[in-house]
């Protein structure tokens, strides 16, 4: 691994703080979504949205490099993530410009850059999650359509997307061979979206019914049945995705400025020998999610596609949110009990850590095809 920059790297970085001291960032993006669309206008003015897509996709054609020192100052910046649509930039971009025709590039591509679509994502059903090789909604050919029939669970923005990015079961014989990608307009008829709300009553995610629903052949991404092997790309960007340290950094400073507040024997709880020894801990080991993450860019410098090693910062996470919320609320002590920000977090940050493959299933990933160990 190389840790140092180009001139011209450190060109673009200069470049990148000096557009975000010009632009005004959005202080909620929720609260305030005209400045969220103007923060949104000038990015895509800048080709910073899909920025290291080819230029041939629409993309900005930038390094991977020039990418991560974008991600790495937005964030120290405290900017909202580049672009709106989390899935749809993550995954299913680039999954279209590995696998996708010509003809579809041309037709998904433009929305996703330009923040005028919103994707979702179709694998869990409710017997096929760790094992999703298991799934069962059946996509029948009728000449030039799919007709599609069955139940997905768990689907995060079914009630505001537009397209589901979806795996289908074309054949039964084989069970990773017979599995097909789909991309199904939202509108079309028999589809039927239920809220699930989660621990806090908030609705994010769903339950989806496919009742004979048609599908255009002309959207199913790769070949019929070659539905594995597009989905593993995504799912290893998904999980680099989550597990990104830019995220993690946010949340220690936050923590230090819960111990900043807090108190413990009458003095402000960040000079407590221990608490310090915590957050020296956490510090460290998202420094080695950094670095590993560094790792994996080194890899698709060399043309290898994201694979099996982003389990390891998404199963890295995992405990480091548990013990970092463990931390935040000993900190807040009896009002841990009140409503706030870590309390609210502290409900929902397991979604994070399941979402993408649970902890085991990236154990069991990184002990048999990282280290070689036997098969489960
Ligand atoms: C916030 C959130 C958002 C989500 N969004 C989406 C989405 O948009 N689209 C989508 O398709 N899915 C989504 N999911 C679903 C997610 O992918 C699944 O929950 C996840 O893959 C686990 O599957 P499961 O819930 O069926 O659990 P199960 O597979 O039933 O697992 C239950 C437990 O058994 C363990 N386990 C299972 N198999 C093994 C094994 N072989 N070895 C060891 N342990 C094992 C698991 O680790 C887990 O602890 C989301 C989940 C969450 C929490």
């Amino acid at each position: 691994m190389d840790f140092h920059y180009t001139a011209e790297e450190e060109a673009f970085r200069e470049e990148v703080r000096a557009f975000i001291a010009e632009h005004n960032i959005p202080e909620d993006e929720h609260e305030d979504p005209d400045a969220l669309e103007g923060w949104h206008q000038a990015l895509i003015a800048k080709k910073w949205i899909g920025f290291s897509w080819p230029k041939e996709a629409g993309g900005g054609g930038g390094s991977l490099i020039e990418q991560f020192i974008l991600k790495e100052e937005m964030s120290e910046a405290r900017a909202p993530a580049l672009g709106s649509d989390f899935m749809g930039l993550t995954w299913v971009g680039p999954a279209l410009i590995n696998h996708g025709t010509e003809e579809q590039k041309q037709r998904w591509l433009p929305d996703l850059l330009n923040c005028r679509s919103i994707w979702c994502t179709g694998y869990s059903e409710p017997d096929s999650g760790s094992d999703l090789a298991s799934l069962k909604t059946r996509a029948v050919r009728e000449g030039d359509e799919y007709i599609v029939t069955g139940q997905k669970i768990w689907t995060t923005l079914a009630h505001k997307a537009q397209w589901i990015f979806m795996l289908v079961r074309t054949e039964s014989a084989d069970r990773y061979g017979g599995i097909t990608c789909v991309l199904i307009d939202m509108k079309s008829p028999g589809i039927e979206v239920n809220p699930i709300p989660n621990l806090v009553g908030d609705h994010s995610f769903n339950q989806v019914f496919f009742n004979e629903v048609r599908v255009p052949v002309a959207n199913r991404l790769g070949d019929e049945g070659q539905g594995w092997r597009v989905v593993m790309g995504a799912l290893a960007n998904e999980r680099t995705g989550i597990s990104e340290s830019t995220t993690m950094v946010q949340q220690l400073d936050r923590l230090k400025d819960l111990a900043r507040r807090a108190t413990r024997g009458g003095r402000p709880a960040l000079e407590d020998p221990e608490v310090r020894r915590q957050i020296a801990r956490f510090d460290c080991r998202i420094s080695a999610m950094r670095l590993n993450g560094m790792r994996h860019l080194t890899h698709q410098l060399k043309g290898e596609l994201p694979g099996t090693e982003t389990s390891v910062n998404k199963w890295l996470r995992g405990p480091l949110e548990i013990e970092m919320h463990d931390l935040a609320l000993g900190l807040l002590g009896p009002e841990a009990v009140e409503p706030g920000d870590w309390q609210r977090t502290s409900l929902v940050f397991h979604g994070t850590v399941i979402g993408g493959g649970s902890p085991n299933i990236q154990r069991n990933i990184i002990g048999e095809r990282i280290l070689g160990l036997p098969k489960d």
